[in-house]
């Protein structure tokens, strides 16, 4: 848990996360099993919000070899939490941060030749090569070494005494949509990529595409270790990519309780703007959570909230701090628990739900939550 955040966990507020690590680790295992490969847990964002270091922690128990982060200072935060696994930099940092990075154990990622140049250099000075992972881009377009450079970059490799090369890999821009032959074409393109490197006898023992969605739809993409995300928190990657269907279980539960009720009657306006009226005489809980915790503001009158074990819609628009949730006939009471995510009784809401009203995807829904939530961990 980064300092920041500390401060949140008083427990005075009830609107909380509580994140299951259980379904971590089970999660870490399936995905694992399925691949039949190493997995390497990627808990950037402060574990999707979840909270990187006791992710990390049931990921490993639950079978993870490698960590993965996007930010230097994610990796640093993770060893002051006392973990000593392989921690994978996904992308280069700026050559200004090497000296923190080697300092911290962290396993870069490169592609530049000024970076690899740099990491060559001190790997030299130190007599003990850099472990390094080099990242090739076959159809991402965002960062790797693209084709047109492959074989310059390759021989720097090839003849750097300073580098230890553990891993080559790339990453898959369209994974999540079964259907389409970009991610064949990316394999074909990573393929080569390999065979050029072993020709100029850069022959890594760990090369990896996969993502979440790579590892449950494209065998040909898991090679020796696959990197999931989302799926070892228990989310769909797309719309299309169901996680429970694939035997996933989501992590994450937001709770919070009625802090307000009220009688109302029919045609009584609700919150800024006045965007609903209540259809008939009843009750109005208010719950203390709104986008300043990571609630979209698109979500107003889009969705529901468990109260009572009963799905209800929020009514009117979402505040920064505060939403409102129409109760007809039901008299909700000051303290009863509310699950804004997850279940209650028989009924349960997912961040999918969320995503597809929002129009958007579980991953902005869970790393949109903000440091204001405590977290709990449980299991
Ligand atoms: C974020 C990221 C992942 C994880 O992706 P998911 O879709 O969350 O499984 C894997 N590899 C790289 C390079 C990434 O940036």
């Amino acid at each position: 848990m980064s300092t920041s955040t500390v401060r949140f966990q008083t427990g005075l507020r009830p609107t909380r996360i509580e994140v299951d690590l259980d379904a971590v680790r089970a999660n870490v295992h399936h995905l694992g099993a399925l691949a039949d490969a190493e997995v390497c847990a990627v808990v950037k964002a402060d574990g999707y919000e979840h909270g990187a270091a006791p992710v990390a922690r049931a990921a490993l128990d639950g079978g993870a070899t490698w960590l993965a982060v996007a930010l230097v200072e994610e990796g640093i935060e993770l060893r002051d939490a006392g973990l000593d696994a392989p921690i994978l930099v996904l992308s280069e940092p700026p050559i200004a941060a090497v000296p923190e990075l080697l300092e911290a154990k962290l396993t870069p990622t490169a592609y530049r030749e000024p970076f690899l140049a740099v990491l060559d250099a001190a790997g030299r000075q130190r007599a003990a090569p850099i472990p390094v992972h080099v990242k090739v881009d076959t159809g991402m377009g965002r960062v790797g070494i693209p084709s047109g450079e492959l074989t310059e970059r390759l021989r720097q490799v090839a003849a750097a005494d300073g580098l230890d090369v553990q891993g080559i890999f790339t990453h898959l821009a369209r994974a999540d949509e079964p259907d389409v032959d970009t991610t064949d074409r990316q394999l074909a393109a990573f393929e080569a990529a390999l065979d050029e490197a072993a020709k100029l006898g850069v022959r890594p023992r760990l090369r990896h595409a996969a993502n979440t969605a790579g590892t449950l739809l494209h065998p040909s993409a898991r090679y020796d270790l696959v990197r999931p995300g989302i799926g070892i928190y228990g989310l769909s990657p797309a719309a299309e990519v169901d996680a429970a269907e694939h035997g996933l279980t989501p992590a994450l539960h937001l709770l919070s309780e009625v802090s307000y009720a009220k009688r109302v009657d029919a045609g009584t306006p609700v919150s800024y703007g006045h965007r609903w009226r209540a259809p008939d005489d009843g009750w109005i809980a208010t719950v203390p959570i709104g986008y300043a915790d990571g609630v979209p503001r698109a979500l107003t009158n889009r969705a529901q909230v468990l109260l009572g074990g009963r799905r209800r819609p929020m009514v009117g628009s979402v505040t920064m701090d505060q939403l409102m949730v129409w109760c007809g006939d039901d008299e909700p009471i000051v303290g009863d628990e509310v699950v804004l995510l997850g279940s209650q009784g028989e009924e349960t809401i997912r961040a999918e739900e969320w995503a597809a009203a929002a129009d958007t995807i579980t991953y902005e829904i869970v790393t949109q939550l903000s440091v204001r939530l405590p977290r709990h961990h449980l299991g």
